[in-house]
């Protein structure tokens, strides 16, 4: 993608080396360019430099798009914006592709100047349970990935030969032009939507008919996944070259990156586990146990020590019972327990004399009878403390935002709604 300003530089060149006017039909082009290339083929004794302009020449003007653009603004608006796309395909490659193989017989050189590209990687999600992250597991999935054609070895034809791409000329690759304003375009240059940017056609009647033509048919494959213990919600599993193979093309990779499902009892962060539990009063006050199921399903008795109170929102961590670490499985973090605690809604007044012969004695700081005669009575309601202070911001915001309305007025209508006061 890029702007520029227009500026006329020379755009008859490439009309003149082929010999043709500038209204010349793509049938015209053709014609002038099969004479000329034959002719001046350094294999036939030519002109190297020649046959490389005329390459040039004609794999811009029998572009429709490229033409287009050549005409408006010359050879420098092709270079800036293709990357020195005028002068930068093989001229053999050109040659060799208008003609579908070598005009004189002989077979042609044709892999000059081929590049690879790389193929895309797959990624695949893989949910697993915190249990499968804490003891290990492998997973066996099947999937479907294309594999070159055995039968045409990737070439999609009997033959072997293939055709230029008529959508992109054979260059697999198209180029859009938009107008951004009077002194700016825009180019954006995508693969071929027709030859999926391989510049290339199959005949009908030549078509590989195991591959229909596609170089390539779907093969199902299993695939074992190894989610290793201590593995985190995230981490990636990948299985180099295994994604779908094209012709000229490095393979990409499969991945499978690891999703871990929500545990109903324990959340993880890191190497460490937490744990809910909830305690009532009694146990609290006077000593619990319980049983932890693990993950690995060994169960974990948890006690606390003779006279321990467990107060609300109490942390304790038992050492080594966390998750192990990755790739150092021996090794493990902490399993914390965050206590609530149960309290009782009311008690009886008997229940009060009696709990109170047993805990501590109240403050000593006494009331006389004098300073309650000066006191006046209140009484206590019950609150929902989050639900009133969210209902307290939400008057706040919507007071402030009023506040701006006014002072967004022109003082004309202020003084109107003062006037009406
Ligand atoms: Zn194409
Ligand atoms: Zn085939």
């Amino acid at each position: 993608m890029f702007g520029r300003a227009p500026k006329k530089s020379d755009n008859t060149k490439y009309y003149e080396i082929l010999g043709v006017p500038n209204t010349a039909s793509q049938d015209d082009l053709k014609k002038a360019y099969r004479k000329a290339a034959i002719k001046n083929h350094p294999d036939k004794g030519g002109d190297p430099e020649k046959f490389k302009e005329l390459a040039q020449a004609y794999e811009v003007l029998s572009d429709p798009e490229k033409r287009q653009i050549y005409d408006e603004y010359g050879e420098d608006a092709l270079k800036e914006g293709m990357g020195g796309g005028g002068g930068g395909h093989d001229p053999f490659d050109i040659f060799q592709s208008f003609f579908g193989g070598s005009p004189f017989g002989g077979g042609g050189s044709s892999s000059r100047g081929r590049r690879q590209r790389r193929g895309e990687d797959v990624i695949h999600p893989l949910k697993v349970s915190l249990e499968d992250l804490y003891n290990g597991t492998s997973k066996k999935l099947s999937l479907s990935r294309n594999v070159i054609c055995s039968k045409c070895t990737g070439k999609g034809s009997k033959s072997g030969v293939s055709m230029k791409c008529s959508g992109c000329q054979g260059s697999g690759m198209k180029v859009s032009i938009r107008h951004l304003g009077p002194s700016m375009i825009q180019q954006m240059q995508q693969p071929c939507n027709e030859c999926k940017g391989t510049g290339e056609t199959i005949d009908d009647k030549d078509r590989c008919p195991q591959c229909k033509g596609e170089k390539v048919v779907p093969e199902k494959k299993v695939l074992e996944v190894h989610v290793e213990k201590g593995m985190q919600n995230g981490q990636k599993i990948t299985f180099p070259g295994e994604a779908d193979e094209a012709p000229d093309t490095v393979t990409g990779d499969i991945v499978f990156v690891l999703q871990q499902k929500e545990h109903p009892k324990f959340k993880r962060k890191g190497d460490d586990i937490f744990y809910e539990h909830t305690l009532n009063l009694t146990e609290a006050l006077c000593g619990f146990q319980f049983i932890l199921t693990h993950l690995d399903n060994r169960q974990l008795l948890i006690k606390s020590l003779p006279g321990e109170v467990v107060k609300p929102d109490q942390f304790k961590a038992i050492n080594d019972e966390g998750m192990p670490m990755y790739q150092r499985p021996f090794m493990k973090g902490k399993l914390y327990i965050h206590f609530s605690v149960d309290f009782p809604e009311s008690l009886s007044p008997e229940q009060s004399k009696v709990l109170e012969t047993v805990l501590p004695a109240r403050p000593s700081t006494q009331i006389t009878d004098m300073e309650l005669d000066e006191c006046e009575e209140t009484t206590l309601h019950d609150v929902n403390i989050e639900e009133e202070m969210r209902r307290k911001q939400q008057q706040q915001a919507q007071e402030a935002y009023d506040e701006d309305d006014d002072d967004d007025m022109h003082g004309g209508a202020q003084k109107v709604q003062c006037a009406q006061q």
